[in-house]
């Protein structure tokens, strides 16, 4: 989630791995982030926990490459392979490499190189891993490819989870920063991704701060060259932590975090539906170093009248010329909210509102003050992102001051359990 906003062969045959599933299997627990949590932690562990089969400790996780369905795919293949029927080891076509190639679908078939294929799904199965491109991308595990309506397409990857995880690292975080900082996302993108599988027909995740970034293995950048997108570093902060995860009374939660919190993080509730109590507001000045800790922008006063017109319009409510944008005081940690006036009448916005509403990188948070000045409206804030949750600028400030993945995790999830999961396989 840093860069932009400042977050199976078959379908797993043994599970659709629920939070509460997990909470029942993570028996084993191996320490705290709080000592005073010692006590119940042990007693937890001596409590009957229903085995598991290990394979669903290294579970294939499903991630969505295309956000909205594409007409078409761009894909290619660096060494041999075979192209099934999902769920089944039918082999419709195989190769012994593709040529970047345009993926297309009519309306009952899907075409690959030069086979058509009449089926709504297929799977692209490599005999070495990794080698499917896919745009920029290079993948590790399978691709599924399904059409979807409007003669369009969607590319999902199936792959390990802790594979998945040494690209989320790197993608999220740089090389340079902390390494428990780096150690508590590998974390916090574990307990995240288990988190979200929930069951849904096709995916678990997308591979952008929609969900959690996701390069794959390898990436192109815009002039071709071939970039890292995990490294024998992430692949270590992912192994020290295997299988360890966040949980709260005794379940996974939704690990929310963004890159910049500015100076305080906003409780969780206030943002997102499915938020535990623990996603508190907490005060944190270690992302200081951040580009973003604070920043400014500016826009035609027109363009922001028009967008809280629109918005208040669309909530049967009329406005007339924008006089002045102001901060109302919630002492609750809760998402800031700002009155907007047109000199007769004050409504509410929410500073989400305002950050999607207005173009793109003219709010990078929920944060700022706006003063109207001529025609323009001037912007000032701070932090990047939502700021619900671990900052990721701050995780690296408090590792660069000598604290390790567990006190980063309790700083920005106070109380936070961490367990491993029982026999967590990593390879
Ligand atoms: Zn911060």
């Amino acid at each position: 989630m840093w860069f932009t906003s400042l977050f199976q062969l078959q379908r797993r045959s043994v599970i659709a791995l629920s939070a509460t599933a997990i909470a029942l299997i993570a028996g084993v627990v191996v320490f705290s982030a709080r000592l005073s949590q010692g006590q119940a932690l042990a007693s937890r562990a001596n409590d009957p926990a229903p085995m598991l089969d290990v394979s669903t400790h290294n579970p294939l996780v499903r991630v969505n490459l295309t956000p909205e369905p594409q007409k078409q795919l761009e894909l290619a293949i660096d060494g041999p392979y075979r192209v099934v029927a999902p769920g089944t080891n039918r082999i419709l076509a195989h190769g012994e490499r593709l040529a970047e190639s345009a993926i297309k679908t009519t309306n009952n078939s899907i075409r690959i190189g030069n086979a058509d294929l009449r089926i709504n799904q297929v799977e692209i199965v490599p005999v070495n891993s990794p080698s499917i491109w896919v745009g920029d991308n290079l993948f590790r595990g399978t691709i599924r490819i399904a059409r979807a309506p409007g003669e369009k397409l969607i590319a999902i990857n199936h792959v390990p989870l802790e594979d998945y995880l040494a690209s989320v690292v790197n993608s999220e975080m740089p090389a340079s920063f902390a390494d428990s900082a780096r150690e508590a996302q590998a974390i916090i993108a574990r307990t995240y991704v288990l988190a979200k599988m929930t069951g849904h027909p096709q995916f678990d995740v997308y591979a952008s701060t929609r969900s959690q970034k996701y390069k794959g293995y390898q990436y192109r950048d815009a002039a071709g060259k071939r970039l890292a997108g995990e490294s024998t570093k992430s692949r270590e902060h992912v192994r020290a932590t295997a299988g360890i995860v966040c949980t709260y009374q005794g379940k996974l939660f939704t690990t929310y975090y963004s890159a910049v919190c500015g100076g305080s993080t906003v409780r969780g509730d206030s943002v997102f539906e499915d938020s535990v109590p623990l996603l508190q507001s907490v005060t944190c000045d270690w992302c200081k170093e951040a580009r973003l800790y604070r920043w400014q922008s500016a826009l035609p006063k027109q363009k922001v009248e028009q967008v809280v017109k629109d918005h208040l319009k669309s909530k049967g409510q009329t406005f007339g010329s924008l006089v002045s944008i102001t901060p109302v005081t919630k002492p609750d940690g809760g998402l800031p909210y700002y009155a907007v006036s047109d000199g007769r009448s004050r409504q509410e916005i929410a500073g989400t509102t305002f950050r999607v509403s207005l173009p793109a990188g003219t709010l990078q948070s929920p944060h700022f003050t706006a003063k109207i000045v001529g025609t323009e409206v001037q912007f000032s804030g701070r932090g990047h992102g939502h700021t619900v949750g671990l900052c990721q600028w701050g995780a690296d400030g408090l590792g660069k001051a000598g604290r390790t993945s567990p006190q980063i995790l309790n700083y920005y999830y106070p109380g936070v359990t961490l367990v491993r999961l029982k026999d967590n396989s990593v390879r």
